[in-house]
């Protein structure tokens, strides 16, 4: 027998009541009854963007409302900024150049957030940018950009537009969409939201839909105009993800008895008795200067092989944590701490890194790292 545990940072963990509730006996989705659900969720999700605006709810990944901001916002020739810390800032240039948009890549080493001040001269010296595309929290790396830094920027202008990608940051850290001036942003089912993959989230400003008359690129699934219509109807334009939804439903409503601001210092109490814990360990983080609330990052040992100690874990230990990616393929391992995730979810995941750290042969001191960790968990009791 082995039981298992999901610590990686997505899909995460589903809560059970969740579980029940989206497997209940399918229904219409063109009925009052259904529309009442749909209607709750969209109203849910204001809750969570903190934002007066729409927001539009997507049967797809969260890949597909970013290609949806691509494509509903801009029109090809049209230069954007991209910050590129990690695989998923790589994936808003990436999905810019397939349209055509004219990329400038700003790179930020690995494990860094990116600094305000030189996006502030690279704006202040190319009037012709449109739009900063920037990740929350990139979660590849563990490292969080500075948005609300990022937002003072583009909020005066009407001209460039902030777009973030949320996807391990909405529901995970303070994100206020409308009092900050983000123009669009992002979410995913599988990470902070607690269900399973298959919903995307995205949020538009004034200013956004203003860009979003003007631009001529083709689109036809992800017609945000068209989904912000049915909306309205409380419905979207094709058959929604009937179960996800209802799901979706109950996860805000929770999320709502939470509040918001407890909603986040319980990300932040476990993230921080993550990073107390690996250093207590002696590993060193990958982000240290700006750590994600969402996920933690650390390189593995010398000596230790980073991919055999994951698979272990996961196949051993039955813990699932996630490896490195890229350039740090084998040499890195990370703790998700968002979504469906408490106290005794980052013991087991600290307890199982160690355990698995000695069988590697590494120095390990058993539960050193554990007792760091308690001491900033027992703030919530
Ligand atoms: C998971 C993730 C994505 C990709 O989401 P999919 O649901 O796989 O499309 C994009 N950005 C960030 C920051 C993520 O964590």
């Amino acid at each position: 027998m082995k039981k298992k545990y999901l610590l990686a940072p997505g899909p995460t963990p589903v809560p059970e009541h969740v579980s029940l509730e989206m497997a209940l006996p399918m229904q219409h989705h063109r009925t009052p009854q259904f529309s009442k659900i749909f209607g709750e969720a969209a109203e849910g999700a204001q809750y969570l963007f903190q934002t007066k605006q729409d927001v539009l709810i997507l049967a797809s990944t969260g890949t597909g409302a970013m290609e949806g901001c691509v494509t509903n916002l801009f029109s090809a020739g049209d230069k954007v900024l991209v910050i590129n810390g990690g695989k998923f800032g790589e994936r808003w240039g990436k999905i810019s150049e397939t349209y055509g948009l004219k990329v400038v890549w700003h790179s930020v080493e690995w494990g860094q957030g990116a600094d305000a001040k030189e996006i502030e001269s690279i704006l202040a010296q190319d009037k012709e940018i449109k739009a900063i595309m920037v990740q929350a929290s990139e979660t590849s790396t563990t490292a969080a950009h500075p948005i609300e830094a990022l937002s003072k920027l583009t909020r005066d202008r009407d001209d460039i537009l902030l777009i973030v990608d949320g996807i391990t940051g909405v529901g995970v850290f303070n994100l206020p969409m409308d009092e900050w001036g983000i123009d669009a942003m992002v979410t995913g089912s599988q990470k902070a939201l607690e269900l399973p993959p298959g919903l995307a989230l995205v949020s538009l400003s004034e200013k956004a839909w203003k860009f979003a008359n003007q631009s001529t690129t083709p689109r036809f699934y992800f017609d945000f105009k068209k989904e912000r219509k049915n909306l309205a109807d409380k419905t979207s334009a094709y058959t929604p993800a009937v179960s996800l939804v209802a799901g979706l439903r109950v996860v805000l409503r929770d999320l709502q008895e939470e509040g918001l601001e407890n909603v986040f210092k319980r990300h932040n109490r476990l993230a921080r008795a993550t990073r107390a814990a690996v250093q207590a360990m002696g590993l060193t983080m990958v982000a240290p200067d700006s750590p994600a609330d969402s996920a933690t990052g650390v390189f593995v040992p010398e000596g230790v092989d980073g991919g055999k100690l994951v698979k272990s874990l996961r196949d051993d230990f039955g813990v699932t944590l996630a490896g490195g990616q890229d350039q740090w393929k084998g040499k890195v391992v990370r703790i998700a701490h968002l979504g469906y995730v408490d106290t005794f979810d980052i013991i087991i995941a600290i307890s199982a890194l160690e355990m698995a750290l000695k069988k590697f042969g590494a120095q390990v001191q058993l539960g050193k790292g554990v007792a760091a960790a308690q001491e900033i968990l027992l703030e919530a009791y």
